[in-house]
């Protein structure tokens, strides 16, 4: 049992184990032909359900065969151009090397007694974030799990900023359409019931400033204490940038902490090109960015940022075994005084082999592309009298649904997309998201593959016609 130990007898073992793993999924990768088998769950989970865990095969090659039943084959393809779904990307090699290095090696970042190099790997990072971000020079933050928890993690630093320890009266603003992890957050934090205020969007999908000035004075009015607000710089629904510039200014005035959510539009650091679309995230109290969607990276990658380095005291706790006060004045430093986690990964390598390799132009070239290929898809969409399209992208998302001609009842159109999406989802020649719109049922693209073309969405978009059609002629059939 010991040789699967990894260590300087094991080594052998372990290239060779880790090689065939590889060539399996270099294999699985080179032959998919489209990104899902379109597996149920009444299909997979007895092969899954049938497996005795406490009978070991103890051999690699065996073990791979039955992973290759039980996950390979039937996975979710994100590099797959027909993958049209989620915030997934398909993932940059130098990442994936990373990976494989960080998980053999294991460091973990907590302290610098189990990190080293890598501690101070994570801090340029920061630092290089920090700086394309234009936070300034007391600028810090950490590397986290994901945009959930880095959410959680910088409206926690704006409650313990606020100025009232009566959780009751705080209000965090944010638009109708940021990510629910804003007010999973408001939740986890102890805050009342109605702690966050829905700031409404225009047609565009960005916040309404208006809005969002009216609900502040409302606050004061009230005697509640505003703790934040929330923009949102790249909405997961539809990459809609809220106005940070004029956000920024409203929150100068009220003196109210401004966290950016730049989980998605993070991507536009790296930009050759659209770069200004961020123009105002340099005002944030805190940013959070995932690079595991926008910079290509593995899940998982993010991080949390703070204009202010000494906020993150708040999340600072001592225990003699690990990162004793007194290391503080030693100058050692220990990442975990900076963050919710104490074990954690090394995820920083992914993204500092991915700048060493490709350099940043590297991936904002890749952002840059999916950004065009998005507007392209809206003038074909826009284009087709088939379809309704909602807004012009910001980023890389086309939001839009199947309007069939003949067909003028707006829950019927609901069920013919519904089941259009459900359709093609079982085919697994393509993978759609579906969103709501004004109450209605929508459609949605997420492009973050370079690799997807305008041919790619124009037949993706046939595919979804042609099975919403098949859901009329049929629902026809059944009423008469
Ligand atoms: C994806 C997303 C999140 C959540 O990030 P995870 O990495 O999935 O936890 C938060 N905010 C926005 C705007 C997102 O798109």
């Amino acid at each position: 049992m010991r040789s699967h130990l990894l260590n300087d007898l094991t080594a052998e073992h372990y290239h060779r184990s880790v090689t065939e793993g590889v060539e399996r999924v270099a294999a699985t990768l080179a032959a998919t032909d489209r990104p899902f088998t379109g597996v149920t769950v009444d299909a997979l989970a007895p092969c899954i359900d049938r497996i005795d865990l406490d009978r070991p095969l103890h051999d690699t090659s065996a073990v791979l065969d039955e992973l290759e039943e039980v996950y390979l084959r039937d996975a979710i393809y994100f590099h797959h151009p027909r993958y049209l779904a989620h915030l997934n990307c398909p993932v940059v090699i130098p990442a994936v090397l990373g990976e494989a290095v960080l998980s053999a090696v294991n460091s973990s970042l907590d302290t610098w007694d189990q990190s080293a190099g890598g501690t101070l790997i994570e801090r340029r990072l920061i630092d290089w974030t920090a700086e394309r971000l234009g936070l300034g020079a007391a600028a810090d933050g950490v590397f986290t799990s994901g945009g959930t928890q880095s959410n959680l993690q910088a409206l926690f630093l704006a409650r313990e900023e606020a100025k009232t320890d009566r959780l009751d009266r705080l209000r965090v603003f944010a638009s109708e359409v940021s990510h629910f992890s804003v007010r999973k957050s408001a939740k986890l934090l102890g805050l009342g019931p109605d702690a966050v205020v829905s700031v409404p969007v225009g047609h565009d999908k960005r916040m309404q400033t208006v809005a969002l000035a009216r609900e502040l004075e409302r606050c004061a009015r009230d005697g509640l204490v505003p703790m934040a607000v929330v923009a949102t710089a790249g909405t997961t629904d539809f990459g809609s940038i809220d106005p940070l510039p004029e956000i920024a200014e409203l929150c100068a005035r009220s003196g109210v902490w401004l966290h950016v959510d730049a989980a998605y539009g993070c991507g536009l650091l790296a930009s050759l090109r659209h770069r200004d679309r961020l123009a105002g995230i340099e005002c944030a109290d805190s940013v959070t960015v995932d690079y595991h969607k926008s910079f290509f990276q593995p899940v998982s990658s993010s991080a949390v940022l703070v204009r202010d380095a000494a906020v993150l005291r708040h999340a600072t706790y001592h225990a003699e075994y690990l990162n004793p006060r007194r290391m503080v004045q030693e100058r050692i430093p220990n990442q975990v005084d900076k963050s919710l986690q104490t074990t954690r990964r090394f995820d920083a390598l992914k993204l500092w082999l991915t700048l060493r390799t490709m350099g940043a132009d590297g991936v904002g070239q890749l952002f840059d592309e999916v950004c065009e290929r998005a507007q392209e898809g809206w003038r074909l969409l826009a284009a087709d009298p088939r379809f309704d399209v909602v807004v012009r992208p910001q980023l890389s998302t086309l939001v839009f649904r199947h309007v069939p001609a003949a067909v003028t009842d707006p829950a019927e159109i609901d069920r013919a997309n519904l089941y259009a999406r459900k359709a093609l989802f079982a085919s697994g020649d393509a993978v759609v998201a579906g969103t709501e719109v004004g109450g209605r049922h929508y459609l949605k693209f997420t492009l973050l593959n370079p690799e997807t073309t305008a041919d790619d969405i124009s037949a993706v978009l046939d595919r979804i016609a042609g099975h919403a059609e098949q859901y009329l002629g049929e629902s026809l059939d059944r009423a008469s």
